[in-house]
Order: C-alpha cells, then sequence, then structure tokens
C-alpha cells in the first residue's frame, strides 16, 4: 500500500475525529484513516476507486446502526438497517444521516401519494397548523364569513341594535322527530314554553286549536324583549336554551335590523315583517346554511380521508401530464372545506400557488400575536433557506416529479437544516449535481451553515468548487476497482494541490485549452425546430436544434431545460415519429420542423426498467450470452453433457442455485422486519451449482468471472472478438471499473444512464439517431469525462445527433453549439438569453454560463 501523503494540518492529536482502521468494504484495501468531525470533508477519487464504499456504505451504514442500537427493538423493526460495515474498528462516530442522489427520484410513487415542495421542505406541516389556528371558513357559495357563535356572541350581536329595538328569542323546531305532534306539544307546555310561530302567526301553546306541523317551519319562541331594557343574563341564559333545544341553532327576530350590519331575511309575522338572524353553535353558514368540519392539521393534508378530494382521491390531475383537471378540487387536491378556510383571503392551496419568495411577506404581514410567533418563525426560517439556495422562484405546490435533481437536492438540504439537528454527520452524494455554476457557491454557503452548528459533513464530489471549498480532502484511488481502495490523499487544499500522486491534484493543475474546441467541428448539415413552446415556464420559445453536432442546452436550474428537452421536444417528436395519436403530448408547442431528418430519438435517462434482481451488466449487454456459450465449449463440459443453457441463472431447470434462484442471496421477508437480505448459504453468493463451478475456462469458473470487472475481463478474453467488442463499448462509457455481476439496482442514476448508453453502441444500427440526455456526466470524475467524449464523437462520426442538457463546464466547452435558457429561473426564466458556439456564449455579458465560460478561460490562461 502506498503511504498517502498527510497534510500538517491533520497531525494534531486533538482534533476529534471518527477513527477507521482496517476498512475492507467492497474495494477498500484496509483503510486506517481519522476523518475529522465538524468540518466539512469532500471524499474525491476517479470513478470506481472507493467513494461510495466509504461514504455510504462504511460511515453511514456505521453511523446509521450505532444510531439504531440507541432504539428500542420496537421502533427498529421499522428500519431497514444497512449490513455491518467490514472493518476491524470504527470509533468516534456520531448519529449519520444520508443525503443521496436519486434515492426517492427512481422509487416509483403513485399520482395521489405524490410529495410537494412545501412537504419534502416540511414547510407544509407548520402551514397546517397555521390554517387550523388562524383561519377562517369563508362560505364559498355566500363569500360570508362562517364562525361557531356562542351565547356571548349572539348577546354582542343584540347590543348591536338600535335602542327600544323588540327582538325574540326563538328555536326551530326539528322537524320529523320520534314523538307525534300531540306529544311533543305536551312536553313544550310541561317546559314551560307559551309560543309558537307557525305560517307567519303567532300562537298560543296552549290555545287548544293549536296544532304543531307536521313538516315545514315552526319557530318555538323562548322570549321576547327590547333593548330598550336589557337583561344579558337572561339573554345568555334563552340563547343558550335555544341551542339545547334545536341540536345547534338559535333564531333571533328583530323588529328593526341592526344599523351597521346585513339587514337579515325578511320574516313576517302577524302581518309585520321582522328580520330574522340564524345562529349556529358549529360551523354552519348562517345564510345558505352548509356545514363545514371544525379545521384540524389533517384537513389540509391531501394525503389523508378527512383533507382529500373525495371525487379525484387527492390526484388532482395533473394538466402537465395532458390529463383533465379534477372539476370538483380544480387540481388542489383537496375538499371545499379545506379550501374554505382562508387567512386573509388566500386559502392553503392558492398560498402554495404562490412563488416561495412572495409567502415571506404574506406571512410578515400576518397578525398572529405573540401565541403563534415560533409557528411563524419556523416556517420563515425555511423560506429563508430556500431563498438562500436559489429556489425560491418555485411554488410549494410543484410535484416532486417535476423538479430537476439539482432542486430536489437542495429542498432536502433545506429539510436537514431546518431539523435543527447538532452533533450529526450528514453524508451527502454530489451536491454540485444538477447545478448551475451560479448555484454552486449558494450551496456551499448553506453546507458551511450546517457545519457551524456543530454538525459534520463528508461529501462524494468531483466538482473543483466543492473540492476548493472543503476544509478537508480525502482522495482515494489510484485507479478504479482493483486497482483503487486505497487512501492516496488527506489534506487541505492548498496541500493537495502539493500533492505527488493524487490523480485529482493532476487535473487541477492541468491547464486546459484556453480555446474552445467543438467536439465536431462540423457545421450542422441539418436541423429541427420548434416554436411557440410554452410548457411550465418556456416563455412562447422557438428554438432550432442543430443535427450531427454536439449540442447542449444549459441555464441555471429552474431555467426551462427539463421543460424543453425532456418533456417537450422528446414527446413531439416521438409523435411525430410514431404517428401515435396516444403519445400526443398536450398543445405546449405550435409547430415542429425537420422530424423527418432523424429516423429515431431516444431519451437516455437515468432509470433502467424492466430489470430483475438478477439482472447484471453482463446480461443488459448480453455479453453473458457469449460467456456461457465459451463455458458450454470446454472440454469438462462436453465431456459432463452441459449446454449454455445450463450456466444462465435465468433459467428453472439450468444449473443455478436451487435456493436462491441464481441471485446470490436470499431476502427473507418478517412480518414486521425490514427485508434482510443475507448471502446464499447454500451456494455462499456463486448463484450456481457445485456441478457448474467446477467447469472452467483459463482457471476460473463462471462465478469468478462475473466477479471480474470490465477492464479484467477485456483482456482476460482476448481471442473472443464479439465479446471483446461488447467489453470495450462498456469501458467506452467509463464503465470498465463495474464487475460484470454487479446487480443493476446497486448501479448510481449515472451509471445507468451510461450503461444505457454503451448498450446503444453495441447496436450496428446505420438508423440515424437522436440522442438526448440530462447530465451524463453526473457521478464522473474529470479525467473520466474523456471517455464520454470519445464516446460521443464516435456516435456523431457515426451520423448521429446528440443534444444535452448540462452544467459541466469540461462538456460545454466542447459543445459544437450552446442554447442558453434563462436569464433566471422560474418566471425569470424559460427564454433564451444566447444561442452559439461556446466562443459566442462567452462574449454575452447577460449569460451566466457565458461568465463561467469567460472565467475558465481566463483563469486558464493566468495560469500558463
Ligand atoms: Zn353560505
Ligand atoms: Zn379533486
Ligand atoms: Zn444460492
Amino acid at each position: 500500500m502506498t503511504e498517502p501523503s498527510l497534510g500538517a494540518s491533520f497531525e494534531s492529536p486533538d482534533t476529534p475525529a471518527v477513527q477507521l482502521r482496517g476498512v475492507r468494504v467492497h474495494n477498500l484495501k484496509n483503510i486506517q484513516l481519522n476523518l475529522p468531525l465538524h468540518q466539512l470533508v469532500t471524499i474525491c477519487g476517479i470513478s470506481g476507486s472507493g467513494k461510495t464504499s466509504l461514504a455510504f456504505d462504511t460511515l453511514y451504514a456505521e453511523g446509521q446502526r450505532r444510531y439504531l442500537e440507541t432504539l428500542s427493538p420496537a421502533a427498529r423493526q421499522f428500519i431497514h438497517q444497512l449490513p455491518k460495515p467490514d472493518a476491524d474498528q470504527i470509533t468516534g462516530i456520531p448519529p449519520t444521516i444520508a443525503l443521496k442522489q436519486n434515492a426517492g427520484r427512481r422509487a416509483s410513487t403513485s399520482k395521489s401519494r405524490e410529495p410537494t415542495v412545501g412537504i419534502e421542505s416540511g414547510i407544509q406541516s407548520y402551514l397546517r397548523l397555521l390554517f387550523t389556528s388562524l383561519g377562517q371558513v369563508l362560505c364559498p357559495n355566500c363569500q360570508i364569513p362562517v364562525t361557531p357563535q356562542s351565547p356571548e356572541s349572539v348577546l354582542a350581536f343584540i347590543k348591536t341594535l338600535p335602542e327600544s329595538t323588540r327582538f325574540q328569542i326563538c328555536f326551530p323546531l326539528v322537524p320529523g322527530s320520534v314523538n307525534s305532534t300531540e306529544k311533543l306539544l305536551k312536553e313544550l307546555i310541561q317546559q314551560g314554553m307559551t309560543r309558537a310561530i307557525i305560517d307567519q302567526q303567532t300562537c298560543k301553546l296552549d290555545d287548544p286549536d293549536t296544532q304543531l306541523p307536521d313538516a315545514g317551519p315552526c319557530l318555538i319562541v323562548l322570549d321576547r324583549l327590547s333593548t330598550g331594557k336589557m337583561d344579558d343574563q337572561r339573554i345568555l341564559e334563552s340563547v343558550e336554551l335555544a341551542f339545547e333545544e334545536s341540536a345547534g341553532s338559535a333564531v333571533l327576530l328583530t323588529a328593526d335590523p341592526p344599523a351597521s350590519q346585513t339587514p337579515g331575511t325578511l320574516f313576517p309575522v302577524d302581518q309585520t315583517d321582522w328580520h330574522r338572524f340564524d345562529f349556529f353553535n358549529s360551523l354552519i353558514c348562517s345564510q345558505c346554511q352548509q356545514s363545514f368540519l371544525t379545521p384540524e392539521p389533517q384537513l389540509f393534508n391531501f394525503f389523508s380521508q378527512t383533507g382529500t378530494c373525495p371525487v379525484c382521491q387527492g390526484t388532482g390531475s395533473d394538466p402537465q401530464m395532458g390529463e383533465r383537471v379534477c372539476p370538483a378540487c380544480q387540481g388542489s387536491r383537496l375538499n371545499p372545506t379545506a379550501l374554505a378556510v382562508r387567512i386573509q383571503d388566500v386559502n392553503i392551496h392558492e398560498l402554495g400557488q404562490q412563488p416561495i419568495q412572495d409567502i415571506d411577506s404574506w406571512l410578515g404581514a400576518l397578525d398572529a400575536g405573540p401565541a403563534f410567533s415560533s409557528l411563524i418563525r419556523e416556517i420563515s426560517e425555511r423560506l429563508t433557506t430556500l431563498e438562500a439556495l436559489g429556489i425560491s422562484y418555485l411554488t410549494l405546490n410543484r410535484r416532486r416529479s417535476t423538479l430537476s435533481s439539482g432542486e430536489l437536492q437542495r429542498i432536502a438540504l433545506t429539510a436537514v437544516l431546518s431539523s435543527n439537528l447538532v452533533n450529526t454527520l450528514y453524508v451527502l452524494d454530489e451536491p454540485s449535481s444538477g447545478l448551475h455554476s451560479a448555484d454552486r457557491q449558494r450551496v456551499i454557503s448553506v453546507l458551511r451553515q450546517l457545519r457551524d452548528l456543530n454538525n459534520s459533513l463528508v461529501i462524494v464530489e468531483h466538482d473543483a468548487e466543492f473540492i476548493c471549498a472543503a476544509d478537508h480532502i480525502i482522495e482515494l484511488g489510484p485507479g478504479a476497482g482493483k486497482a483503487g481502495g486505497e487512501l492516496v490523499f488527506q489534506g487541505t487544499f492548498s496541500e493537495l494541490q502539493q500533492a505527488a500522486g493524487s490523480p485529482t491534484s493532476q487535473f487541477l493543475k492541468a491547464s486546459h485549452s484556453s480555446e474552445f474546441q467543438p467536439l465536431s467541428g462540423k457545421p450542422a448539415s441539418r436541423s429541427i425546430s420548434l416554436s411557440g413552446c410554452t410548457h411550465n415556464n418556456l416563455q412562447d420559445l422557438s428554438v432550432i436544434f442543430p443535427l450531427g453536432q454536439l449540442c447542449v442546452v444549459t441555464g441555471i436550474s429552474g431555467s426551462g431545460k427539463s421543460s424543453l428537452v425532456e418533456q417537450t421536444l422528446f414527446p413531439s417528436l416521438v409523435e411525430e415519429l410514431t404517428a401515435d395519436p396516444a403519445s400526443k403530448p398536450d398543445t405546449c408547442y405550435e409547430s415542429l420542423t425537420g422530424a423527418d431528418q432523424i429516423d429515431e430519438v431516444v431519451l437516455l435517462d437515468q432509470a433502467l426498467t424492466g430489470q430483475t434482481p438478477r439482472s447484471i451488466p453482463a446480461t443488459y449487454l448480453n455479453l453473458f450470452d457469449e460467456i456461457r456459450s465459451i463455458f458450454a465449449q470446454t472440454a469438462d463440459a462436453r465431456l459432463r453433457n452441459l449446454t449454455a443453457k445450463d450456466f444462465s441463472f435465468n433459467s428453472k431447470n439450468g444449473g443455478r442455485c436451487p435456493e436462491c434462484k441464481g441471485t446470490g442471496f436470499i431476502e427473507i421477508d418478517l412480518q414486521f422486519l425490514a427485508d434482510l437480505t443475507m448471502v446464499c448459504q447454500s451456494c455462499h453468493g456463486q448463484r450456481y451449482q457445485r456441478e457448474l463451478l467446477e467447469i472452467k475456462y483459463r482457471k476460473l469458473n463462471i462465478a469468478e468471472v462475473l466477479e471480474m470487472t470490465v477492464d479484467e475481463a477485456f483482456p482476460f478474453f482476448r481471442g473472443q472478438a464479439a465479446l471483446q467488442k461488447k467489453l470495450k463499448q462498456l469501458k467506452d462509457v467509463g464503465l470498465g471499473y463495474i464487475p460484470l455481476g454487479q446487480p443493476l439496482p446497486s448501479l448510481s442514476g449515472g451509471e445507468c444512464q451510461r450503461l444505457k448508453l454503451a448498450a446503444y453502441l453495441t447496436t450496428s444500427s446505420r438508423k440515424r439517431t437522436l440522442f438526448l440526455m440530462n447530465e451524463p456526466s453526473r457521478g464522473l470524475h474529470p479525467l473520466d469525462i474523456q471517455y464520454l467524449l470519445n464516446c460521443f464523437e464516435y456516435l456523431l462520426t457515426a451520423g448521429h445527433s446528440l443534444i444535452l442538457i448540462e452544467h459541466n463546464l469540461q462538456l460545454i466547452q466542447v459543445a459544437d453549439h450552446l442554447i442558453d435558457l434563462g436569464p433566471g429561473a422560474g418566471d425569470q426564466g424559460g427564454q433564451i438569453v444566447v444561442t452559439g458556439t461556446p466562443a459566442e456564449v462567452a462574449e454575452n455579458s447577460a449569460s451566466l454560463t457565458g461568465a463561467a465560460l469567460r472565467q475558465l478561460v481566463s483563469g486558464n490562461e493566468s495560469e500558463s
């Protein structure tokens, strides 16, 4: 093992640190490491060097395990516990929280369960409390406030009547009671009541002619008084009695209306017009008598039965996906009672439709009193963090699936920062991803804020700005897979710049060409143009995409890149090329020309669908078929009559381990416990029956071959041209460090995307294909990006076209054509700032991408 260069700053024995000894997780080679606490630590290294193994599979797994040990067994059973990392000793580790890219993005959520910005940032639950406490129900039919009345509030109303006004306190007789009208009449008389108003006439109850109606209105009069001679106590008692007798309603008849309020409804009694006012001691509108539920936090939650819209069950329907908006809730996902609750004229849905930056001033204008100051502070702090992170252009109602990965990551950071946890270790995966360089410094300063609250941060990063911002840097390497897993460097940024033998320091020092060199360098022969795009924030955009070139769409997050490329260009081309009316997108563009210039369009996203736990890179590219037939052709296999099929672990009748069905592990489904994954005891994770494992090719059995990385397998299969060709495609997309048998579900989003790309490289189709990719650089070390560029060059030479969404300047710099969106995010974005070559964009003073390119070039010039 090479001796790592250790920075002088780390020699103090007083620095509190996590002590890791003998760590052998995955490819880590017995690592000894002191990881300083209360610092911003960046782990870097080329792809496959072991960064994730150290950050997530060691630090996070151990931190989480220790924390779970402090919980009761009852609580523990609901949490998925990670396997104990393979290490001699780990001490001093605090409770650990991981923020992993794509973690929730790839999980499928049903429409009705889809969370929003408000929910993910933690703001929504506080808003629900606020609306419960301060909300006022406004009847949607009558536009009047609905408040539960008390005898005191009725008395207060009576006091607004003019001097010497006669009034009667009554209650409505509830029709259809179980008793016969004769029996009811007797009871009323027994209770001491004397008058009723029936058919606009006052009747004495003890008059033998009086008959209560079987149905229809009837008021029982409790008291007749005048404001000239007020007896407060008597009024209170009468109103109280009215509420009791009528299950919650009291009727006030006044001879004259109050001066300042509504005149009530005219109600003739004995040929005189009285003014009638209805009071309810529950939430019932006094005019239309619609009743409302008493606000509680769950009323404002569309995931709860109390709050959800009964028509669409909380899906609201998504107009952006071409679905019809629910007519009952207008897409708000809430029921009418929840929507009737308002604070200062807005309900919780309308508030969530406003950009976050506007909510702060709304909150500031609230006159809520000191009892609510801490609640308002919780909301306000989170809003401030969202603003500091540059995503206050979002609305709280925006759904998770419509957000970019950069936006999602920053929302997750907001929730974490506001949790006010201290002495916690946060492990983050590539916080730079999805971020324009203009936004990176914002995220860095929030991470520092989190550190200053006495927390520790470990981030896995390739981005130079994040490496530079770290208090402490750990580099793993020097190579990938078996050639990696060692500690190459540990220390500060300035120490890194001096370090010998560090690939990252080499990259940081490498002088790039100060000129822009376009990848294809050829003029675009053909193009696709799209006009009148209005999806999301796109402002009637018309764009020309050149073909046969590397075209990159840039702009800060929220500027509309995904809306344009993934959500408009892709579906419109699919529709045009397949002429499938079912895939017709909502009319969010006016016209599309040039679709006939391509034969197919492929969106390479970061998800792999239709894969089983048995899927591995070798099966994905079909190269496993060739490996199986190589094994079947060995003399031993032929002697035992074994065919290629026997070496399949998908086939039931083959030679796979019957215990684990060829996965190598067993998932134990314990009723209340999270699924427990164990290595199969029968085959010890080797996936095959013993007989098959005895067959060797070049001294290795099939299980050993599956453990090889792509880089190792390439020379091993010398002479096997077809197989080597496929292995080379994997090497070409920068996946050489991946073992042939690594289960696909364990690959990162970036790795999935590159695996898909590799699959396309092996097809010898002569079709003119347009590839669309969102951030293919994600998860790649700068030194690995060259692989990707070679691959792009190959595709362009073969006559295909590429349109990328990218933030990575290394890729933007070599584009043939840039389309820069902006200038800002949300409503401030959705326009074209500038298009042209990188050199042309760099000259544009309004473009943030241009500014970053200028800085890149000038920085390189000053170095050389
Ligand atoms: Zn009403
Ligand atoms: Zn609905
Ligand atoms: Zn097995």
